[in-house]
């Protein structure tokens, strides 16, 4: 039978992409680096607020706009030491998207707090500021706002909500390197932002986190919190000593690390408007077959960052036709996805006990549903594909959707 190319492969016609695209190299490495950090080890000036750290964390916080950045070893340490540096704990309640990396929900556990999950935007997939609003107790002292995958929380929403009942706003930013919302930095807009530079993030360096705010106090708590109660600048034996009452920890990272960070950090804006150039040339490919839409930007992005490009198909055509369907098809065309992130409390590696966290209203249907079930997603190094094979991921996804009806039929 002679196979026909405006049949989907999986039904017996000719796949879209006969040779499977492949996402970019991920982590970038080049040899400068690699010779600077032979540099630095021979140095022996490694850690403990090293001048390669105190220049990264500097560069990093101007990059987003903001005052002061205090290097750490991950980004989930940065989301405790906000928390810790704000005064959260015991018997304080904490809101966060529902959709989010177990982190974001750990942290708040480690400083004796509750989590209270609400629901998230079907457009951005991001925290609902009217959920969020909706879940405010009187025992509520913060809300962690998570710029996730390649969409923005509605900063002037969160912020002028956390304004209105005396909360302090902390931006997850470990997916949104180098974002900005109406044109200034992500991680400048709440009272602290977190960053992640774990391996697969935007930027990185195998493991390391920040965090960035615009306020002194707060930034000279945070780096105290990370470095054992001394001071930034100050050295072992003239420690003026951290405020009564303030946990300290060892949450240093390496000048290693910092150092790799740094020189990514100069091509950190090229890398987003290539991913910007990307998605748009995929999303022009969908108009002409409706089925799968872009996650939405930030309402006020100015610059998205990604960590995942995320197509969604939960309404039109498709909306009925199963995942598992939809991604043999989309495999069989020689696109082979993976997962995303389910609700945090329904992740396998979540094992609090229901009596330490809340979910708003008991459910949260975008992040338990659509967030779920109707999302396919790639990872960024895909967004660095050159422009014809963004155009053959759109033909892709354009084609599964032209053929809706016959996917349907073939499911009954
Ligand atoms: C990766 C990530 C974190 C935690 O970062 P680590 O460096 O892995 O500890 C926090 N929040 C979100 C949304 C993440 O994706």
């Amino acid at each position: 039978m002679a196979t026909r190319s405006d049949q989907l492969a999986i039904q017996g016609g000719s796949p879209a992409c006969p040779v499977p695209i492949k996402p970019a190299a991920w982590p970038p490495v080049d040899n400068d680096t690699a010779d600077q950090l032979r540099e630095l080890y021979l140095s022996g000036q490694w850690s403990f607020d090293s001048p390669t750290e105190q220049a990264f964390a500097r560069a990093y916080a101007a990059h987003h706009d903001a005052r002061h950045g205090v290097f750490m070893a991950n980004g989930t340490v940065t989301l405790e030491s906000a928390l810790v540096a704000l005064g959260v704990g015991p018997g304080d309640e904490v809101i966060l998207p529902a959709l989010t990396w177990m982190a974001t929900a750990m942290a708040v556990h480690y400083v004796g707090a509750t989590p209270v999950f609400v629901d998230v935007e079907p457009t951005t997939l991001c925290l609902d500021p009217a959920a969020a609003e909706a879940a405010i107790t009187p025992r509520t002292s913060a809300v962690i706002a998570v710029h996730l995958y390649g969409g923005m929380a509605d900063l002037e929403a969160v912020t002028a909500l956390a304004k209105r009942h005396n909360l302090a706003v902390i931006e997850d930013c470990a997916h949104m390197q180098g974002g900005k919302w109406a044109g200034r930095g992500v991680g400048s807009w709440g009272d602290v932002g977190s960053f992640s530079f774990q391996q697969s993030k935007t930027l990185s360096s195998g493991e390391g986190g920040i965090c960035l705010t615009n306020d002194d106090r707060l930034a000279d708590r945070m780096f105290r919190v990370k470095h054992i109660g001394y001071a930034s600048g100050e050295r072992q034996g003239l420690a003026s000593g951290p405020p009564a009452g303030l946990m300290c920890h060892n949450f240093r990272a390496t000048a290693f690390q910092a150092l790799i960070l740094h020189n990514q950090l100069g091509q950190l804006e090229d890398r987003l408007v290539r991913y910007n150039r990307t998605r748009d040339i995929i999303e022009a490919e969908l108009t002409d077959a409706p089925g799968f839409r872009v996650q939405s930007r930030g309402r006020k992005a100015t610059l998205q960052g990604y960590y995942n490009l995320i197509l969604l198909a939960d309404e039109g055509p498709l909306a009925d036709v199963p995942r598992s369907l939809l991604l043999e098809a989309l495999a069989a065309e020689g696109l082979r996805l993976g997962g995303t992130y389910g609700p945090v409390y329904r992740h396998a590696l979540y094992n609090m006990s229901a009596q330490t966290y809340r979910v708003a209203e008991g459910r949260c249907p975008v992040a338990e549903e659509t967030a779920c079930n109707r999302v396919f997603g790639m990872s960024h190094p895909w967004l660095d594909v050159d422009a014809e094979s963004a155009r053959t991921i759109g033909r892709v996804f354009a084609k599964v959707a032209a053929h809706a009806e016959d996917l349907l039929s073939a499911t009954v």
